[in-house]
């Protein structure tokens, strides 16, 4: 008989736990600080000229699923037909012609485009058709050096494949997410391996100029075994690019409502130390046959050729059109989003009113510091660009908290760059807060 006193159970989560809520920082100054207080800012900044050279790209939102998977935390919808489909589509198209015709974007042309969502592939090939057609007529793509490219596996026919190639897409990047049909089954997605490998073949037929197929590390049942087969399978596609996200557990998603309802603090999904190796593993095994890692996220093939010029350019402060609900927008200094409902989307375009949500101005700091953190993930920073851009010299007005990153072997500083090592740019994410201003400091992520 054990006479032990038994252990309580624990009520902290241990530090490397995944417990609820955002690890991925995607831009500063955080979302929390965004308002509606500021949303004539956004007409404000529509109003004025330009930067000099700033570049400009296109973001079009497509908020329809065929399935809500249970990590999904972003507002999308899974019963509208065509018809109301097509609504939505019309009101994207009335938003640029206004937007386009601002003084911010009258007469200058997209350098990049790229379809998110939700699912982008979810269109008909004839929806993206007519949908492209009259955004080209709006907004010339001729300059666009990228047209990058959402696509869902099981939404991916020959017949909508030959079209997305057909109205330009040149980065072609597929949520497969895992392998492994129970994986992807209890995570709520939508298709299966069956669809991963048929769609990856016909994509292959079309030739794309750039293939990038997306994983998560750690869902729902993932095991060491499994997730090895991830890394071989997807290196025996060979895509051009490989993107792999550590998943996170935010509030608004159907994983958080059941460990909410079951009184659970800690996610089902392994902790942040086996995601992170498990990352560091899969760039490690992508390295030894010809990858180059090259961003926290994401190892390509042949990086003088596979560019990312979607990424690259928001993190180096080009505009931003964000088109349809949800969008997140980038207008010379001033950050804002549209609403988040399509409702009050539809009901906005067709006042012929902004259907701003919340917006933030920057100063010439945030900017800086934005530019600094978001160029970190690519485990690389040029001190000369920041130098000549914001006539910062990041080393001395960072040097407490790069000093203390480099200690703890994160990075590296020399005359030209700070260098993340790979552990650091594992975790990068969680080494970012620390340059915030003091204002803009959260809670800490481990
Ligand atoms: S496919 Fe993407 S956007 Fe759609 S429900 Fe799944 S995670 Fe969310």
């Amino acid at each position: 008989m054990n006479t032990a006193t038994p252990t309580p159970a624990p009520t902290v989560p241990a530090k490397s736990s995944t417990v609820a809520g955002n690890y991925f920082i995607s831009n500063y100054p955080p979302f929390s600080f965004w308002s509606e207080n500021q949303n004539a800012e956004v007409e404000a900044a529509l109003d004025s000229a330009p930067a000099p050279g700033a570049k400009l790209g296109l973001y079009h939102h497509i908020p329809f699923c065929r399935k809500r998977c249970h990590f999904c935390y972003f507002r999308v919808y899974t019963d509208k037909n065509a018809k109301e489909i097509q609504t939505y589509l019309d009101a994207t198209v009335a938003e640029l012609k206004s937007l386009a015709a601002r003084p911010l974007y009258r007469g200058r042309k997209p350098h990049f485009v790229y379809f998110g969502g939700g699912t982008p592939s979810y269109l008909s090939a004839k929806q993206l058709q007519e949908l492209t057609d009259q955004l080209k007529a709006i907004l010339p793509w001729d300059a666009a050096e990228e047209i990058a490219f959402e696509g869902e596996p099981g939404t991916l026919t020959a017949a909508k494949l030959a079209a997305i190639k057909q109205v330009g897409v040149t980065r072609l990047s597929l949520g497969i997410e895992h392998f492994d049909d129970h994986v992807l089954e209890i995570n709520g997605r939508a298709h299966r391996s069956g669809e991963v490998y048929a769609a990856y073949e016909r994509a292959r037929a079309e030739n794309f100029s750039q293939i990038n197929i997306d994983l998560i590390a750690g869902m729902v049942e993932e095991t060491e075994a499994l997730w090895q087969r991830n890394i071989e399978e997807t290196i025996k596609l060979r895509p051009d690019s490989v993107t792999i996200y550590q998943m996170e557990v935010p509030y608004n998603t159907t994983i958080y409502k059941e460990m909410k309802a079951a009184g659970k603090l800690v996610a089902p999904v392994a902790d942040w130390a086996t995601k992170r190796r498990w990352v560091k593993e899969a760039f490690a095994a992508l390295e030894a046959v010809g990858y180059t890692v090259g961003s926290g996220y994401t190892a390509v093939l042949n990086p003088a050729r596979t560019k990312f010029l979607y990424r690259d350019e928001l993190w180096s402060g080009a505009d931003l059109i964000g088109l349809g609900v949800a969008s997140f927008s980038h207008a010379a200094g001033v950050h804002y989003q549209n609403v988040t409902e399509i409702e009050p989307y539809l009901a906005a375009i067709n006042a012929g009113q902004r259907p701003t949500k919340r917006a933030f101005r920057t100063n010439q700091e945030e900017r800086m510091i934005r530019e600094f953190i978001l160029q970190m993930k690519l485990g690389r920073v040029v001190l000369g660009y920041f130098k000549e851009k914001f006539g910062v010299d990041l080393a001395s007005r960072f040097a407490a908290q790069l000093g203390h990153l480099a200690a703890e072997g994160f990075l590296t500083v020399d005359a030209t760059h700070v260098r993340l090592s790979r552990d650091g740019l594992l975790c990068v994410d969680t080494l970012l807060h620390e340059f915030f201003l003091s204002q803009h400091r959260t809670t800490k992520i481990v």
